[in-house]
């Protein structure tokens, strides 16, 4: 029997990259997964199929972050989704994992692009948050998806980074705020994670990347998607309002 078995999951982002391995993870523990995606219809479809093919329970969720009614258009497909498999819209897992990128210098950042960048990594995660209060069960999980760059200076990314370091705060706020209903409230900080975009297919921009680690290699998702499933076990109860620090020893400098 999976360390997660019947309990339920939401994992924003889910399509690709670190959310999919998250999903896969989660669901081969046992949790029915809500896979949600903004764009990518078909890879979200694939990440459901390759848990059920493992023998695991998915449906997929769109909502794009970012523009109006995002939240509504979330949680009624969750809603709906969970109700048709479980008879009950409980929730016991939420990880927010989507997020952009800016990939600009900071001369460069219009106030449009730093907009979108808080309204997709950190405005939606709040109210995602707020929506599921009334969903989660006592004991459940949130798990929020940071980035090492809260402590590593990358100036191209200095919007990005704020985006995280204000999602991080969710942790600190909602894990007092929920604690005393067993809710657990954690940020997972990865570091350079292979995602699957061109980059990853240059050798010198991968070697360049991998000195970054103290393990002298890029993380895979899974990496990342190990550690959010250990916290959303029972074995991590009693860590909340939690930086864990999932870079591959990228911080140690
Ligand atoms: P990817 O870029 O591979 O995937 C991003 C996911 O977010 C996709 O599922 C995408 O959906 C979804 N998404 C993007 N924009 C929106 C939007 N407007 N509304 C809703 N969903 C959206 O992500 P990674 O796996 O690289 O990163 C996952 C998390 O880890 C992010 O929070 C990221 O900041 C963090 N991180 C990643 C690092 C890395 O090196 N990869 C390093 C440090 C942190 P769709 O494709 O369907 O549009």
């Amino acid at each position: 029997m999976g360390k997660l078995t019947n309990k339920t999951a939401l994992v924003t982002g889910s399509s690709r990259g670190i959310g999919r391995a998250t999903a896969l993870r989660l669901a081969r523990e046992g949790a029915l997964v809500a896979v949600h995606y903004a764009t990518g219809e078909e890879a979200a479809l694939k990440t459901v199929a390759d848990i059920e093919a493992a023998g695991g329970k998915a449906f997929a969720v769109r909502s794009e972050f970012g523009v109006p009614g995002d939240i509504d258009t979330l949680f009624e497909a969750l809603e709906n989704g969970l109700k048709e498999r479980t008879g009950t819209t409980t929730l016991d897992i939420l990880v927010n994992n989507a997020a952009i990128m800016g990939g600009v210098p900071p001369e460069e950042v219009t106030p449009e692009l730093f907009d979108r960048l808080f309204a997709i990594n950190a405005k939606a995660p709040f109210f995602i948050v707020q929506r599921a209060l009334g969903l989660l069960a006592d004991g459940g999980r949130i798990i929020n998806i940071s980035s090492g760059l809260t402590k590593f200076a990358n100036p191209q990314e200095v919007a990005y980074a704020m985006t995280k370091g204000a999602v991080e705060q969710i942790a600190l706020h909602f894990a007092r705020h929920l604690g005393a209903r067993g809710i657990t409230v954690n940020s997972v900080a990865p570091g350079i994670t292979d995602n699957g975009s061109p980059v990853f297919d240059i050798p010198e921009a991968v070697e360049q990347m991998s000195q970054m680690s103290a393990f002298g290699q890029v993380g895979k998702p899974a990496d990342v998607g190990d550690v959010v499933a250990f916290l959303a076990s029972d074995d991590a109860r009693w860590i909340t309002g939690s930086f864990i620090d999932a870079t591959g020893g990228t911080l140690l400098g």
